[in-house]
């Protein structure tokens, strides 16, 4: 990609960088200015879920748009509302009863934060206020999301302004933390939290909040077996409120509506979802047990926290209809199949010596690259190995989500892959193909 600076006045991510125009979109597939066409590999960074232009969804814009597209939520409620919040509790794992919502994940990661604190204040329990989170993870890039993010490289930066809040080991088996083999493995990652919670004393500890898939910061981690149903009895254990991040994997995109339903787990809260509506508003929730609710309600009787844009009846109505179409054409059961077809496709990855793990679930994938696939040794980060991949991609018309900093917060390379629910397996293969192509080329480049 060009190394030089837009002359337009937009504050672009990477300043330096040449962005092509993204001008159209429909299914799989984005095209820009020159009428060059990219496969949405990572549905952007997670997010798009039933594909790009479908038709219902313009039209529920503009149903909604035509009747009412703003109401505050201090002054009003919407059907719109109302209707999305029953839709969520209906595809929720049982008991997660209310919805609050925002219009950013990470938002929605500190509004569980603060719903939480009140919840313990509010029941009578004040001491309660610290939220333990894991290393290798993200939640967001808010002072106080960024906090709870489990991510050296992210953090470094804004580390002064930043709350030190307790993080435990992840749940990584490729690179396990306890230096295990899965076979002697007794879930020590999970039991971490237990002697965290003891060190830092039960009665201080609010909530515990973990991704149930780990996405940016390492890739597709997927949790043994177990894992997220020992978290659950040690929250329990200790009064402390399980906080499940689904902004990635929510709705639907590792194969079940929540990642949480793979193991049966009932969070506390659910914070979710990019997938919510597909990209085609920003809109996310937090879904909370009524306990929480009632403790607030009867508490201080007004949640201490509010944004403007939560529950705008447009955004509200855009994703009760991508909710609609997710049920209406089975989209679940397909990112089910189709992300079973792709993790078989991806283990013909394994052929070049620098992919150290192909792992994920559902639709959610992950390449781990290493420099030495024995010792698992990372490339060094000054390489940019995940980048260098990732935009040989991006000229080869595949978008993926490169990432880095998984091995120990600063080295470390993987690609995330997360095409739309409605690829099809000739699109996977071509998918493959030309990940294939980018990890040779760039294999020969630095091992010149
Ligand atoms: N939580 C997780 C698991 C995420 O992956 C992200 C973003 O990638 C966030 C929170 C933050 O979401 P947003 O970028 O909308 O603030």
């Amino acid at each position: 990609m060009l190394e030089t600076a837009h002359a337009d006045h937009v504050f672009y991510r990477s300043p330096r960088k040449s962005y092509p125009t993204a001008v159209r979109a429909e299914g799989i597939m984005i095209y820009d200015q020159k009428g060059k066409a990219y496969m949405d590999g990572s549905g952007g960074a997670v997010v798009v879920s039933i594909g790009h232009g479908v038709k219902q969804i313009q039209q529920a814009m503009l149903n909604q748009a035509s009747r009412i597209a703003f109401a505050h939520g201090s002054q009003f409620t919407s059907e719109a509302a109302v209707e999305l919040a029953r839709k969520i509790v209906a595809i929720s794992p049982p008991g997660l009863d209310r919805v609050y919502f925002l219009s950013g994940g990470s938002e929605a990661v500190e509004t569980a934060v603060k719903m939480a604190r009140q919840y313990q204040v509010d029941r009578g329990m004040p001491s309660k206020y610290k939220v333990i989170s894991r290393w290798t993870s993200y939640h967001g890039n808010t002072l106080g999301a960024l906090a709870l993010s489990g991510h050296t490289g992210r953090r470094k930066y804004h580390l002064p302004l930043m709350q030190h809040t307790p993080h435990i080991a992840p749940a990584y088996c490729y690179r396990c933390p306890f230096g295990l083999q899965p076979a002697a493995c007794m879930l020590e990652c999970a039991d971490d939290l237990e002697k965290t919670i003891l060190y830092e004393g039960p009665d201080s500890v609010s909530a515990f909040m973990a991704e149930p898939v780990v996405g940016a910061t390492a890739g597709a981690l997927v949790p043994r077996d177990g894992y997220f149903q020992r978290i659950r009895e040690i929250c329990d254990r200790y009064d402390v409120l399980l906080i499940v991040d689904e902004v990635m994997t929510g709705v639907g995109r590792t194969g079940k509506n929540f990642a949480v339903d793979h193991w049966g787990v009932v969070p506390d809260m659910l914070v979710g979802s990019k997938g919510l509506a597909s990209g085609y508003t920003p809109i996310y929730c937090v879904a909370t047990k009524e306990a929480v609710h009632t403790a607030i309600k009867d508490g201080n009787g007004v949640f201490v926290h509010g944004h403007t844009y939560s529950q705008n009846p447009l955004s509200c109505s855009i994703a009760s209809a991508v909710l609609d179409h997710i049920r209406e054409h089975d989209l679940v059961k397909r990112c089910a199949a189709m992300g079973a077809y792709l993790l078989k496709r991806l283990q013909a990855l394994y052929r070049h010596p620098i992919v150290g793990d192909v792992r994920g679930l559902g639709l959610m994938a992950g390449v781990e690259f290493v420099k030495n696939r024995k010792t698992k040794e990372p490339f060094d980060p000054k390489i940019k190995l995940n980048a260098l991949v990732g935009s040989r991609a991006f000229d080869k018309g595949l978008i993926t989500y490169p990432g880095g900093g998984g091995a120990d917060g600063v080295r470390g390379d993987h690609i995330l892959l997360a095409p739309p629910f409605i690829i099809s397996e000739e699109q996977i293969d071509r998918l493959v193909g030309i990940l294939d192509d980018a990890i040779a080329e760039v294999s020969a480049e630095i091992t010149r």
